[in-house]
């Protein structure tokens, strides 16, 4: 079989060399439970975990004790935001997102509207931007957090955090970021933007699968999330579970290595320059939030009058995604999209590319040639592109 090129990284990244070498031993050699103290085993794996803490809180400039792991951003996004309205609904039932959120975000949030949430879907422009000065008019003396990503997973799209943690802090009101896609591609500072709770996920950042980070801020105030997973007292009683071991020292060595690449964007800017202007060739072909401030790997690409799934069926050398979910068999366009004023057709006919700091030159030049050869083929027996060269439909 032909090697695949793999511009998903958006979906996964693939586990780093360092990374898997770190976790080996907690596998075969120290394969103890971290909470057994009274073997030296379970005491050294104990250690790894305090080991892999430091290494988070290191990399996001936090104390160790603001972090929490569990399995990933999923979790943590129905920890916080169950937790917090469990905790704060006595003060208020209002909580403001966006509406170009992660699923795990908005169907979380469905929820809790069912069981009395108010909740304020922030529109966006063309771009995905919200406006702040919309933002600031919606935070109320019953609004109880404020969620809202760092980067968006389709589009790269950067959303203006600092200002946004700024406005939440200036109005004592929460601020939950989920910074899934952020954190491994741009550095993050929490000493100096004030973000209350924050959530990573190691498989973005080429670490494993099945392990995340929490951070919650120490305030003088203390912030009251409730355990969303209840039993042996684990992470302070606030995540129980049997440590994972070889999946924490991988999110502690992942973060630690990839800060290295994190400061050096050229490669993949370079890469990704060269994509876009290659695609951009292709006739009737427009880029995503183009002119916003976006991830340096990501390029959202609409192919119009075609279907993003039957390009990448006719491109099975290449990993990519498109824009839309696929729902219990029938494709839906991205809610995403459509939330920036994308029609249905073109949401449909869009296509993620997302670079990793793995990418060749060479893989990106042929992933240019296959896609142009594609477009080109499915467009020659398409009517509907007969009648957009005709000038009937635009
Ligand atoms: N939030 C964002 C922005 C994501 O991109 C993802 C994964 O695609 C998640 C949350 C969920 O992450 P996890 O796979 O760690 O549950």
């Amino acid at each position: 079989m032909k090697e695949l090129i793999y511009l998903d990284n958006n979906a996964t990244t693939k586990i780093m060399d360092e990374v898997w070498d770190a976790m080996v031993p907690y596998f075969i050699h120290n394969y103890a439970n971290a909470s057994s103290v009274y073997h030296s085993m379970g005491r050294e794996a104990n250690g790894a975990i305090e080991k892999a803490r430091l290494q988070v809180a290191r990399s996001l400039n936090c104390q160790p004790k603001e972090i929490f792991f569990n399995s990933g951003a999923t979790e943590s996004i129905n920890t916080v935001l169950k937790g917090i309205y469990k905790n704060y609904k006595s003060k208020g039932n209002h909580i403001i997102t966006v509406k170009t959120e992660h699923k795990a975000v908005l169907e979380t949030l469905l929820q809790l509207e069912k069981e009395g949430a108010l909740v304020t879907y922030l529109d966006v422009d063309h771009t995905g931007k919200i406006d702040l000065s919309v933002l600031e008019e919606h935070i109320t003396a019953q609004t109880i957090l404020v969620c809202i990503m760092a980067a968006n997973n389709e589009t790269g799209y950067i959303h203006p955090i600092q200002e946004i943690a700024t406005l939440c802090k200036d109005k004592d009101c929460l601020y939950f970021c989920d910074a899934t896609q952020y954190i491994g591609k741009i550095p993050l500072n929490l000493a100096h933007i004030p973000i209350d709770i924050l959530c990573l996920s190691a498989h973005k950042l080429h670490g494993p699968k099945g392990i995340g980070a929490l951070f919650i801020r120490r305030k003088s105030k203390p912030i009251q999330i409730s355990a969303l997973i209840t039993g042996g007292g684990q992470e302070n009683g606030f995540r129980a579970g049997t440590y994972n071991v070889p999946n924490i020292v991988g999110l502690g060595s992942a973060i630690t290595h990839i800060q290295h690449h994190e400061r050096d964007f050229e490669h993949t800017i370079q890469l990704r320059e060269y994509l876009e202007n290659a695609l951009s060739k292709i006739p009737a072909t427009y880029i995503h939030a183009k002119t916003a401030s976006r991830l340096p790997n990501t390029t959202s690409i609409c192919f119009k009058h075609l279907l993003a799934s039957e390009l990448m069926t006719h491109c099975p050398q290449l990993a990519l995604s498109s824009g839309s979910a696929c729902v219990s068999g029938t494709r839906d366009p991205s809610h995403v999209l459509l939330a920036m004023g994308v029609s249905k057709e073109d949401a449909l006919a869009t296509v993620r590319f997302s670079i990793s700091r793995l990418t060749t030159k060479e893989e990106v030049e042929t992933t240019t040639r296959l896609i142009t050869e594609a477009v080109t083929k499915i467009r020659q027996n398409s009517p509907i592109w007969q009648l957009f060269q005709a000038g009937l439909i635009t």
